[in-house]
């Protein structure tokens, strides 16, 4: 039973879609303004390995994301360096594909620009508006958040809570609103904005009424699961709930909302002021984009973590036994021996344990410890030669579904053949070990080496590697 947490009831819930297997998730995506950062790659990895997994149970899963491709810091961004805010977000769209792609984040069905919503927009306002929740001032129209009676339900606080909360009381300063905290809906332009025809004049639309207008032209008035980072909980979240239920009149919105939390730097925030902020293209180039996505797969979404030198060796080691592993059980796979042990009660066994992992709101650290506990079985059996053939291709096989469910490539694919000249070394040198000519072996083994190829031997001859 798949149990996931949810922000609204802030309790571990079993998860029931709306509608049979079919499961509709929508995830705030980047605003294209600058380069993702390390901390961004970690919520989308994180969100991907849901995805995957919501797949992998049999759930028919359609995952949507939006582009915020109009948005304050862009537009300034954008006529600071003279471009048109369009050309600085379809810079920006493009490395962030980049980024995705190369860190295998490939479960996303589709991608919608803000831009392309402006009609749906315009629809929610003026029917809010109709509704008596949205009001005109000079500036643009505001959502009135004193209208609905459950606003603070996300965060869990109260309304007079909340207004008494001075941080959250300076979003948007203006005296004319009706209250501290309201929410703009449309802004009116200023100069050097870009800008769509509205029934309340030339503007653009609030940041959050982007996401209400994608979400419920694809998805309709209510949905299953919508995710983001942690600090995208209010007043993001709580919003999108406030626009959508007063616009719908369905309550709620989304049954389940799942947060991600954030990461450190070496134990600190990373922020650019410290000088320990880090893109992920950074992070791809240093690393490697295949560990990185191994340490963000096998580290729970909900959990704060240390993104730290030694963290990341650790994954690289990690990633290294697994690999080596499953090239040894490509070894046993090719090759011709006796009938070895039954491998497939580990195999259902550790499906088992790593669906029971996994079921608990997506638990991908204990589903780690899953595998390394069937590693240690797996090279058990290697060890004392139990594995035959087949057996080593259903053990592959197990491997193929963790890379289906974690997007990182465990098995590294042997290259089909060695070059005839290592072929006929490999024969000569077995024939030195066979009349015990020590020294001619070590010399051809060395040669190898040099040319990329270790050899290790056992009882029952050698077998070649390639060095990594
Ligand atoms: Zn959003």
């Amino acid at each position: 039973m798949l149990r996931v947490s949810n922000t609204l009831s802030k309790t571990k819930e079993e998860f029931i879609p709306l509608e049979g297997k079919k499961v509709k998730m929508f995830v705030c995506g980047p605003t294209v303004y600058d380069y993702t950062h390390i901390g961004h790659a970690k919520s989308y990895i994180g969100f991907d390995v849901i995805a995957r997994y919501l797949r992998y149970r049999g759930y028919d899963l359609f995952y949507l994301q939006n582009i915020t491709d109009i948005e304050d810091r862009l537009i300034k961004r954008a006529n600071e360096q003279e471009i048109s805010a369009k050309e600085l977000a379809d810079e920006f769209t493009k490395k962030y594909f980049d980024d995705m792609n190369d860190l295998n984040v490939t479960s996303v069905d589709k991608y919608e620009n803000a831009t392309d919503y402006i009609p749906q927009i315009i629809e929610q306002i003026q029917k809010l508006a109709e509704k008596g929740y949205a009001y005109e001032i000079d500036d643009g129209v505001y959502f009135d958040v004193s209208r609905f009676e459950e606003y603070g339900k996300l965060i869990h606080r109260s309304f007079e809570d909340i207004m008494k909360d001075e941080k959250v009381s300076r979003i948007e300063p203006n005296p004319q609103k009706q209250n501290e905290i309201d929410f703009s809906l449309w802004k009116r332009k200023k100069p050097n904005e870009p800008s769509w025809d509205s029934p309340w004049g030339e503007g653009r639309p609030g940041w959050h009424i982007e996401d209400t207008a994608i979400s419920i032209t694809n998805f309709g008035a209510q949905y299953d699961i919508h995710g983001g980072g942690e600090d995208l909980i209010f007043p993001h979240h709580e919003a999108e709930i406030a626009q959508a239920e007063a616009f719908t009149g369905r309550v709620p919105f989304v049954k389940y909302w799942l947060h991600n939390r954030f990461l450190r730097i070496e134990g600190q925030k990373m922020s650019k002021s410290l000088g320990n902020y880090i893109t992920a293209r950074e992070a791809i180039d240093k690393h490697g984009a295949e560990v990185i996505r191994f340490f963000f797969s096998f580290n729970p979404y909900y959990r704060l973590i240390d993104f730290s030198h030694h963290k990341i060796e650790e994954a690289k080691a990690k990633l290294s036994k697994i690999r080596n592993t499953t090239e040894n059980l490509q070894i046993l796979a090719e090759s011709e021996g006796e009938k070895g042990v039954d491998v497939s009660e580990l195999i259902k066994k550790t499906r088992e344990n790593m669906i029971s992992a996994m079921d608990d709101n997506f638990n991908s650290a204990d589903a780690l410890a899953v595998i390394f506990e069937f590693i240690r079985k797996v090279n058990d059996e290697i060890r004392k030669n139990e594995i035959d053939s087949e057996g080593a291709q259903e053990l592959l096989n197990l491997f193929g579904e963790f890379e289906e469910i974690f997007g990182v490539v465990l098995v590294v694919k042997r290259e089909e053949k060695l070059t005839p000249e290592h072929e006929q070394l490999i024969k000569e040198r077995e024939e030195a070990r066979a009349n015990k000519d020590w020294a001619k072996a070590d010399e051809i083994r060395d040669k190898l080496k040099e040319q990329g190829i270790v050899l290790e031997d056992s009882q029952t001859g050698s077998v070649w590697k390639r060095i990594k």
